[in-house]
């Protein structure tokens, strides 16, 4: 047996209905250097996708490699409870300084959905031990997606993931969302004024006695397909939220380090967050790791006697891997000396640029929209009428397939392409992503 027939006897792949594998095989990638991938043919593709966002300074990275191998000489795990270590002290204190003021206090899990199910217990447990006890409900978004495990999927609105799962999920408020592309509400981007705002506000105001938290993605909803929203929609929340006494949770799980231009999305709003999630791209895209930032104040209402029964009662084996806090701490070193979020900034322009190049031409293509260094095209079938394709022909699917053919990565979010390059990419990168993919979409639709 080949590797890909074994791969597909013994394996149940991610996120995947395993019937598309008869046609498109699992790809056998061997190796990797900056921002390309190779499969054990020798075939190239550069990973647009930062291999699920997570990627933030190349593959097999020298300065990543070598933190890695200095820590595994020294210490690979250790209990995290009355245990503690150098890594994680570093790291939580450098977290600490370059988040948004006021999150003080640093809980440490290993993934995405777990940094959200702690952001969730730690909201609910909070108004339980102060005395709230109607507060008990989470309020989110439309389209939301904060990850797959039973709490995040509660909070989360993607059918596709949740919704054989509705009878075991929490009862979330859900909110209405921004729809800058097809809003209802404004004529135009630029005099937008978040008009729709007014009914998120009406459901928090009316349902606030029993409200927690509000969670949301700030800035892009990445997952719902790139939806982008302008920031002073979080400046009105987080000001709704403070009125309340309704804890607000950002997560910057796919937003943060450095993503949408600046370090975390909040910042573009110049908003603190009660609770604030972070991963993926945390560890540069090598090892599992997540934090759950918070306030002293909050954390307080945490600390007493052992039977007062007040503590935070969560934890997982591999909470604080040193090896993970070794990664993260040389990724945060990167951004510093070698000025990452500044230099972004050229990228950014270059992909806008590579946009008007490449894609303004296009019926098809709805819209290009981007924030820092995520870029996204909203495929349609006019761009006029804005109408969308049926969602059993798969167009995003196709120009994916078609697109590896040539070299590129997009794996679509229904027909939604989007680029989320390494930061390690060149401006020929980019010329070659942003045509490579506008021949595989017109390929696709006019074959
Ligand atoms: C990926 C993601 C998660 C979940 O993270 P996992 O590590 O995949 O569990 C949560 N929220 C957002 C916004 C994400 O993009």
């Amino acid at each position: 047996m080949n590797l890909v027939e074994k791969d597909l006897k013994y394996i149940w792949h991610p996120c995947s209905q395993m019937k598309d594998y008869q046609d498109l095989e699992p790809i056998v990638i061997k190796n990797g250097k900056g921002a390309y991938i190779f499969d054990i043919d020798g075939k190239s593709y550069l990973d647009a996708v930062s291999s699920w966002w997570v990627n933030l300074f190349g593959h097999s990275n020298d300065r990543i490699n070598r933190a890695i191998n200095e820590q595994v000489e020294k210490l690979e795990h250790v209990i995290f409870a009355n245990f503690t270590h150098e890594p994680a002290i570093q790291l939580a204190e450098k977290i600490v300084n370059i988040t948004p003021e006021g999150l003080d206090k640093v809980f440490f899990s290993d993934n995405g959905s777990s940094a959200i199910e702690v952001a969730l217990k730690m909201s609910f447990q909070y108004h339980q031990q102060t005395g709230k006890f109607k507060k008990q409900r989470f309020a989110a978004l439309q389209n939301a997606y904060h990850g797959e495990t039973l709490g995040a999927l509660s909070v989360g609105d993607l059918d596709l993931y949740s919704k054989v799962f509705n009878p075991l999920l929490l009862n979330t408020l859900r909110l209405e969302s921004p729809d800058c592309y097809r809003c209802v509400y404004c004529k135009s981007r630029d005099t937008c004024n978040v008009e729709c705002f007014a009914n998120l506000e009406k459901d928090i105001i009316l349902h606030h006695e029993e409200l927690c938290a509000v969670i949301i993605e700030p800035l892009i909803q990445c997952a719902a397909g790139m939806k982008m929203y302008p920031p002073v929609y979080l400046k009105r929340l987080r000001k709704l939220c403070d009125e309340y006494d309704i804890h607000l949770i950002a997560d910057e799980i796919a937003v943060g380090f450095g993503r949408t231009g600046k370090m975390f999305a909040c910042e573009h709003a110049g908003i603190s967050p009660d609770i604030m999630c972070l991963s993926k791209g945390i560890t540069a895209g090598y090892l599992p790791l997540a934090l759950t930032l918070t306030s002293a104040k909050i954390y307080d209402a945490f600390y007493g006697d052992y039977f007062e029964h007040k503590a935070f009662m969560h934890s997982h084996s591999y909470t604080g891997n040193p090896i993970s806090c070794a990664v993260a701490n040389e990724s945060l070193l990167i951004f510093e000396t070698e000025d990452i979020v500044a230099k972004n900034k050229i990228l950014e322009k270059y992909m806008l640029k590579c946009a008007n190049t490449y894609f303004s031409e296009n019926k098809n293509i709805g819209e290009y929209r981007q924030i820092g260094m995520v870029g996204a095209i909203e495929l349609v079938m006019d761009k006029n009428s804005k109408q969308g394709f049926e969602p059993q022909k798969r167009i995003g699917y196709e120009v994916y397939k078609k697109g590896l053919n040539k070299g590129i990565v997009i794996r679509p979010l229904g027909n939604v392409i989007y680029f989320m390059p390494p930061y390690v990419v060149n401006q020929h990168d980019l010329d070659f992503l942003y045509s490579r993919t506008l021949e595989a979409i017109t390929e696709v639709l006019n074959q």
